[in-house]
């Protein structure tokens, strides 16, 4: 490819509404372009990318077994009506009629429509295992489209979906997947870290996410140096914290105006935090519910949800608490209807001793609380949020923290979908059995966005070769010298011709122009042609990565240099 001829429209300047380091750059080095919110045009550089990562993870598929499809993204509302997903789905769907007025989504995924594909198709346990796949726009009308392709509402996903006799079947497919997905990320060039994910209501530990390791990612992570323990925050479990004992005081009312927070009730009591309760609220199907952690905690909503078993939970309006006879601010579990609210507790706050706690009354804390004699909870469980320092549930060293990118994730959904929407075989003993399933996904192009985010500097992108749009740019520096410009010629066609994806830089521009977006686009490799090396016979040779130049003599094993200088990335 010529870069005259190539549509790669390069910015001088950071588009105002780019956040995000991959968002920039993209749209600087000429990748993408915005066509709505979230949605974007691929340029030539960046489909080059994406079919680079598409073939990773066609290969790795292929040798795990399962079997290239592709499904329609519009999907009939019939098969969503019938799982129940048409009206949980929520604002997230992208949903359309036809001129008959039928009702259909833009997938957001294909659960559905796979199940419904393989029930009319599998009879016998004689066709499972079976595991299918396709690489697709999904459709997802996000709350927040953000991040250029971190973030889209149309983005590229490989979605699998694995269907078994049983639960031994399904945990052999699972462990393919995630063998499978360890290589594709490993092969993209990826710094990631396979951890414990959220798996809802299904509960277990059926689901793993694969987290790209990035300041910028939205997920956060815990991991453990001394044993392998990595999860979710979301996910991450937490045994109760011993406090010291104590004789227990007696509970008293104490005054505490104009203090909203915690934080500043305990600096007007001179109390430690960790000797207070505090209390978040939230509105759910089920009415509200009132959480209780130790004040310097953090409730983990998704755990809140999983333990009153509802689907998700929203902050609870001041009208909900004033009808259950609290107030924000001054909220606490003394003396709360636990029949009439769910009072869901910390387990670590229930091993706490004489703490500060809301008195359900303007101005009023109480102090010398002791759960165990003073709070009544509709539910004790594990709900607070993973920080830094706690102990590691598998070893109880202290965990770290770090921010990542989901790219992919691998779900087990048993028989969720096989039963809603009778997907059955029959089994050996010719009795009806249901499927047993489980999903996979990739996002191919967050992948490519979380490749940049870890990988650029200040001049640009610099690409792993496994997934350059090309790996080598040949710049002939002085277009006013006839022979070096007639040699980068040369050598262009050569390396093209040795199967090496090579551009050249044939544009009548300074050489500066030509480093700097050879920089900021990010070819692993970059092979200076002019006037002076020729003089001694050898051609410049640059690594993105590493800045590292060197002289390579251009005699007849040059091209191997080139090739060997590449694998050494
Ligand atoms: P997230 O929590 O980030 O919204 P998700 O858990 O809803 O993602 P899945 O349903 O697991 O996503 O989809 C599989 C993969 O598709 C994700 O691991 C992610 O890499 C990718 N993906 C999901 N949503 C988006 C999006 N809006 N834009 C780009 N990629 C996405
Ligand atoms: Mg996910």
């Amino acid at each position: 490819m010529r870069i005259s001829e190539m549509y790669a429209p390069t910015l001088r300047e950071v588009p105002a509404e780019a956040e995000v380091i991959s968002h920039k750059l993209m749209l600087r080095a000429g990748f993408i372009r915005k066509a709505a919110g979230g949605m974007y045009t691929y340029l030539p550089l960046a489909l080059r990318v994406l079919k680079k990562i598409e073939q990773i993870v066609r290969e790795e598929m292929d040798k795990a077994g399962a079997q290239e499809l592709l499904m329609p993204i519009v999907q009939p509302a019939e098969i969503w009506q019938e799982s129940g997903r048409w009206s949980v789905y929520g604002d997230e769907m992208f949903r359309l009629k036809d001129r008959h007025n039928r009702e259909f989504c833009l997938g957001p995924t294909h659960e559905e429509l796979v199940t419904t594909l393989i029930r009319a198709d599998v009879r016998s346990y004689r066709q499972l295992p079976l595991n299918v796949y396709q690489i697709q726009n999904k459709y997802r009308d996000e709350r927040r489209p953000r991040f250029g392709l971190m973030r889209g509402r149309e983005f590229i996903m490989k979605d699998s979906y694995s269907f078994d006799r049983d639960e031994a079947g399904l945990d052999v497919a699972y462990n393919k997947m995630y063998d499978a997905y360890t290589n594709i990320f490993s092969r993209c060039g990826l710094n990631f870290r396979p951890v414990e994910a959220d798996s809802g209501a299904i509960g277990g530990s059926g689901s793993h996410e694969f987290m790209a390791i990035a300041d910028s990612g939205e997920a956060e992570i815990v991991y453990c140096e001394k044993c392998q323990y990595a999860a979710n925050v979301e996910k991450a479990e937490l045994f109760p914290l011993e406090a010291a004992a104590e004789e227990m005081q007696a509970l008293k009312e104490v005054e505490t105006p104009n203090c909203k927070t915690i934080e500043a009730v305990c600096e007007f009591l001179h109390l430690p935090v960790v000797k207070s309760v505090k209390a978040v609220a939230f509105k759910s199907e089920k009415g509200l519910i009132l959480c209780f952690v130790r004040g310097d905690h953090e409730v983990n909503e998704i755990k809140v949800a999983n333990a009153c078993g509802v689907p998700e939970v929203e902050m609870a309006p001041e009208e909900m608490l004033t009808a259950a006879q609290t107030v924000g601010g001054f909220m606490g579990p003394v003396g709360m209807d636990t029949t009439k609210t769910i009072v869901l507790i910390d387990n670590t706050v229930m091993k706490m001793h004489n703490v500060c706690c809301g008195a359900n009354k303007v101005g009023v804390h109480y102090v010398n609380a002791n759960p165990e004699r003073d709070f009544k909870a509709t539910i004790v469980a594990d709900i607070r949020l993973m920080q830094e320092g706690d102990p590691c549930p598998h070893c109880g060293a202290p965990v770290k923290v770090a921010r990542g990118i989901e790219v992919g994730q691998v779900f087990k959904l048993f028989t969720k979908y096989s039963s809603a929407l009778k997907a059955t075989y029959l089994d050996e003993a010719g009795k009806e059995q249901p499927m047993v399933m489980g999903c996979y996904g990739i996002g191919v192009s967050r992948t490519m966005a979380a490749a940049i985010e870890q990988y650029n500097d200040k001049d640009g992108i610099i690409w792993p070769v496994s997934i350059a749009p090309y790996a080598v740019i040949v710049v002939p520096v002085q277009m006013k010298d006839a022979v070096s410009v007639a040699k980068a010629e040369e050598v262009y066609q050569q390396l093209c011709q040795a199967g090496i994806e090579t551009v050249i830089d044939d544009r009548d521009e300074r050489p500066g122009v030509k480093f700097k977006d050879a920089d900021l686009i990010g070819y692993p490799l970059r092979v200076v042609v002019g006037p002076k090396g020729l003089a001694e016979g050898k051609l410049e040779v640059k690594a993105r990565k590493t800045g590292s130049v060197e002289m390579v003599d251009l005699d007849s094993q040059y091209i191997d240099k080139i090739k060997s200088l590449l694998a050494a990335l």
